[in-house]
C-alpha cells in the first residue's frame, strides 16, 4: 500500500487523554457514544467513511436492498461531538511499546487504544478460495457478486452452448451458518419469484443452487431445531443441501466436493468463516484463533493501555473459554461497557467485567420463513419472519435507512418484484474507451 506522505492526520494537542478507536463497526461506535463530551479527546479511525449493517449484505448482494440503506456515513453519528476527531485512514500497524498507531498518512500517539476493527473473511489459507470464489463481507463485495450473478444471467440468454449456461446459472454457497443460510434462501427466492419474468427465454430448471456444509447440520450456533427447519425450508426453495460435505476444489469453472459430486458453476459465494482483522505489531502472544486474547474488561493481554471489543477480541475467561460468538450484540455491548469502564477507570474507580446478555439469534429462509432461538424459546415460520424483519429494521442505524429498508421490503413483498438489478461494476479509469464506447 502507498503512504500518503503529502497527507496527515492533523489531530491537535489537548491535555486531555487522548482515546483512539480503530474502526467505526457495531462495537467502535458504542465505546465513542459512550465517551460522548466525557473529558477524553477522542479519535476514530475507519478505513472506510461509512458504517455497514452487514447483517442485511446478503440482501444487497442478491439485488434486494440498496447499498446505501445498509449503510450510513460516520462523521453524521458524531456531529456535536466536542473534541472528536474521525479520520478515513486504514490502520496498518501498531506500536504498544511506544503507544503509537501507524497508518498510510502517519502515526498517532494514544494514551488508550480500543482495537475495535472487526473481522475478515477466512479462507483456512487457500488461496484458490480466495481467489476464485466470492466473499460477502464488505459492500463492495455484496455488490460485485449482484454484479457478477445479474451478468451471469445476461451471458446466458446468449450463450448458444448448453454447458456453458448451466455453469451460468449454478451457485455453490460453502458454509451453512447464518450467512449461507441467508443468502442460499434469498437466491432460491430470486429463481422462483423474480428472475423468470425477467428472464422469460431462460428455463429455470437448470439453475440449481447447492448450500454445502461440512458439519452434520446447518446453523450450528443456533438450536438443533431451528437448524432442521432452515433445512427443511431452503428445500421448499429447491436448495440442494449438502452437510457433512466440504468444496474439495475448485477452478473458477468446475466445483468439486468431497462427496464426489462435480457442479459446473461460475458462482462460489465463500461463508465458511470469518478470522479478526489482525494488525501488524502485535505480539504472537498476544493472538489466539485469529483474534486477540483479552481479559474479561477487554484489556489487551500483557498491555495495560490496550482494549479489543467486537469480532477481533478473543475474551477467553473460565466461563468462556471459546470466548463470545462473534455477532453485533456482543460487539455493542462489550463497547457500551467499555466506554463505562473507561469513566470508571478515570474516576480511579474499579472496572465492571464484561457480562454478555444474550438475547437470543435468528436466521431468515426467504420470504415468510424464519428461524428465531430466544433464551428459552423456539420458533420458525411466518411469526418468526416478522419477528426477524422487525428487530433489523430497528437496528440499523438512522431514521432514514429504517424507512427505505422498510419501503423496499413493502414493494418487494407485494410486488414479488427487487428494485435494485442494476449491473454496476467498479469504473476503471483505463477501461474508459471501451470497443464499443463512443467519446
Ligand atoms: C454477511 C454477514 C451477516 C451477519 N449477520 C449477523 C446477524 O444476523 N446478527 C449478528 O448479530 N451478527 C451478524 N454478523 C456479524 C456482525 O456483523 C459482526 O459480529 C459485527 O459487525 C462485529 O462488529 P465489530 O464492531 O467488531 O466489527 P465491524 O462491524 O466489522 O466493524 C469493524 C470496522 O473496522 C473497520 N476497519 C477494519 N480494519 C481496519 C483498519 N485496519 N483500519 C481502520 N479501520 C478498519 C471496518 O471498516 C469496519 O468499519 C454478520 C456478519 C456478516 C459478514
Amino acid at each position: 500500500m502507498k503512504e500518503l506522505k503529502h497527507l496527515h492526520l492533523d489531530i491537535p494537542k489537548s491535555d486531555k487523554k487522548r482515546v483512539i478507536i480503530i474502526g467505526g463497526g457495531f462495537a467502535g461506535i458504542q465505546v465513542a457514544k459512550g465517551l460522548k463530551n466525557k473529558g477524553f479527546q477522542v479519535v476514530m479511525l475507519d478505513r472506510h467513511n461509512y458504517h455497514t449493517f452487514q447483517p442485511l449484505l446478503y440482501q444487497v448482494a442478491t439485488a434486494g436492498l440498496e447499498p446505501d440503506s445498509i449503510a450510513g456515513a460516520l462523521r453524521p453519528l458524531f456531529e456535536n461531538y466536542k473534541d472528536f476527531y474521525f479520520r478515513m485512514a486504514r490502520v496498518t500497524g501498531i506500536d504498544t511499546e511506544n503507544s503509537k498507531i501507524k497508518t498510510l498518512v502517519g502515526e498517532l500517539r494514544y494514551d488508550l487504544l480500543v482495537i475495535a476493527n472487526g473481522s475478515k473473511t477466512n479462507y483456512f489459507g487457500d488461496q484458490e478460495m480466495y481467489k476464485r470464489t466470492f466473499p460477502m463481507k464488505q459492500l463492495p463485495q455484496a455488490l460485485d457478486l449482484r454484479s457478477h450473478m445479474l451478468q451471469n444471467f445476461e451471458q446466458s440468454v446468449m450463450s448458444p452452448d448448453p454447458d456453458e449456461q448451466d455453469r451460468l446459472t449454478n451457485f455453490v454457497v460453502v458454509g451453512g451458518g447464518p450467512t449461507g443460510v441467508e443468502v442460499s434462501g434469498a437466491l432460491g427466492e430470486l429463481k422462483k419469484h423474480v428472475l423468470p419474468n425477467d428472464y422469460p427465454d431462460l428455463d429455470f430448471k437448470i439453475m440449481n443452487l447447492h448450500l454445502v456444509d461440512a458439519g452434520p447440520r446447518l446453523l450450528a450456533g443456533m438450536s438443533e431445531k431451528s437448524g432442521d427447519k432452515a433445512c427443511k425450508y431452503l428445500k421448499q426453495f429447491d436448495v440442494d443441501v449438502r452437510l457433512n460435505t466440504r468444496l474439495e476444489s475448485y477452478d473458477g469453472k468446475t466445483v468439486k466436493l468431497t462427496d464426489g459430486t462435480i457442479i459446473p458453476a461460475k458462482t462460489v459465494i465463500w461463508a465458511a468463516g470469518v478470522k479478526g482483522n489482525i494488525i501488524d505489531g502485535l505480539p504472537e502472544s498476544m493472538i489466539e484463533r485469529g483474534r486477540i486474547l483479552v481479559d474479561e474488561h477487554n484489556l489487551v493481554k500483557g498491555t495495560d493501555n490496550v482494549y479489543a471489543i467486537g469480532d477481533i477480541g478473543f475474551m477467553k475467561t473460565e466461563s468462556t473459554p471459546n470466548g463470545h460468538p462473534m455477532v453485533a450484540q456482543v460487539a455493542m455491548q462489550q463497547g457500551v461497557r467499555l466506554a463505562k469502564n473507561l469513566i470508571l477507570q478515570g474516576k480511579n474507580k474499579a472496572m465492571v467485567p464484561f457480562a454478555y446478555r444474550d438475547k437470543g439469534s435468528m436466521a431468515t429462509i426467504g420470504r415468510n420463513r424464519a428461524v428465531v432461538d430466544l433464551p428459552k424459546l423456539h420458533f420458525g415460520g411466518l411469526f418468526a419472519w416478522m419477528v426477524w424483519m422487525f428487530i433489523h429494521l430497528i437496528s440499523i442505524i438512522g431514521f432514514r435507512n429504517r424507512l427505505v429498508v422498510f419501503s423496499n421490503w413493502v414493494w418487494n413483498y407485494f410486488t414479488y418484484d427487487r428494485g435494485t438489478r442494476l449491473i454496476i461494476r467498479t469504473f476503471l479509469r483505463n477501461d474508459r474507451y471501451r470497443p464499443g464506447d463512443t467519446i
